[in-house]
């Protein structure tokens, strides 16, 4: 049998059709490009961090269902009592998992452009997938059209990024309400940049049984670590967890991520000094000519370019070794965008700097 033969006889052909997630090699780079914090520990942290992975039993099997750490989890997202949680190998895992929940014939929608997981893992899954086209300015939700397509195509399941990635944005809350409203499927709000902003829909987690919120600790400080949740209703975080491996979050992230979360004034000041950057690079974004930056409740910028530019930008960048993010090529609204993740003060200014000499160049 020839390779092809195989191929054909044992991966659908919706997956023939995708191209694998690909993330860009980053050594020696300043590395603006995946939304980290950019911030390590204290020597002394870490010192105390290795006593608990040391006492660590690699031997077993971890806690299958890490009540501990979902204990901790609750307690520092302030997730209401009434509310169960399910963990997952980043919220990446957990989109998969309620894919994978869905019936066959389900229909799957988000808004466009948005986080590019929820159209990757239903289109993998063979699964009907509708996107939701933002409006053009504000990247704010089409209200009345969103409304018009959840009536007639009754999705089981809607994705909200709050605040969206890669627009950075917050979507309307009202309209948000409207749509879990009217939804007779699950409404996910994906609160991954929560560190970022104050506002959340985890309080009215208590309000309706089909809205579920999904947070990741990546954003945060841990992305390493690979540790994301969903909280909502327990019968529906029932029904998911017997979609769920049994192991599926390490011993090692199990303890790490409690040990971490035990020191939330270093998580709170390493944020706020990125929403204070976040503020600064708004401002000397917007003063370059050519450049429209997007304002942003996350831990990054997108920006408009001068037309046709973006790429021409985005590779004089690498070559002075900083690595953003390239979303031109997905067209539509994200034509001539760039994206740019705060990182540390001096990270920022070598970027804004380059940013300076690449379009005084272009002219
Ligand atoms: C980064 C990101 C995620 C993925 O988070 P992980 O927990 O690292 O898998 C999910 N949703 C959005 C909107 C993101 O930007």
């Amino acid at each position: 049998m020839t390779v092809q033969a195989l191929i054909n006889a044992a991966i659908r052909p919706e997956i023939r059709a995708l191209t694998a997630y690909k993330v860009a090699d980053a050594t020696g780079f300043i590395k603006l490009d995946a939304m980290e914090n950019p911030y390590v520990w204290p020597d002394e942290l870490k010192a105390e961090w290795l006593k608990v992975v040391h006492d660590a039993e690699i031997n077993r099997y971890p806690d299958p269902e890490a009540k501990s750490l979902c204990r901790t989890l609750k307690e520092y997202n302030q997730i209401p009592a009434t509310s169960d949680l399910i963990l997952g190998n980043g919220s990446d895992e957990i989109i998969q998992l309620l894919l994978m929940a869905l019936p066959a014939d389900a229909t799957v929608m988000a808004p466009e452009p948005s986080f590019v997981m929820y159209k990757q893992i239903a289109q993998c899954l063979g699964l009907n997938y509708q996107g939701l086209p933002l409006l053009a300015d504000s990247f704010e939700l089409d209200i009345s059209a969103t409304l018009t397509a959840i009536k007639e195509q009754q999705p089981a399941i809607i994705f909200l990024a709050y605040p969206n990635n890669p627009t950075g944005n917050l979507f309307d809350s009202e309209a948000i309400a409207q749509i879990i409203e009217q939804s007779n499927g699950l409404v996910i709000i994906d609160e991954a940049y929560a560190p970022f902003t104050d506002f959340s829909f985890i309080a009215k987690l208590t309000e309706y049984n089909n809205l579920l919120v999904m947070r990741t600790v990546s954003k945060l400080g841990l992305a390493g670590l690979r540790l994301g949740f969903i909280a909502g209703n327990p019968s529906i975080i029932n029904e998911l967890n017997k979609a769920r491996l049994p192991y599926n979050i390490n011993i090692l992230t199990q303890c790490s991520a409690e040990f971490a979360l035990a020191h939330p004034d270093m998580f709170a000041e390493q944020t706020a000094t990125i929403c204070t950057e976040r503020a600064r690079m708004f401002l000397q974004l917007s003063v370059l000519k050519g450049i429209s930056p997007s304002q942003s409740a996350a831990n990054f910028i997108l920006f408009r370019t001068p037309a046709n530019k973006a790429t021409d930008i985005f590779n004089a960048l690498k070559s002075k070794n900083i690595l953003i993010k390239n979303l031109s090529p997905q067209q539509g609204l994200l034509s001539d965008c760039l994206r740019v993740t705060i990182g540390k003060p001096e990270e920022n200014n070598a970027f804004i700097k380059a940013l300076k000499e690449t379009l005084q160049a272009l002219q």
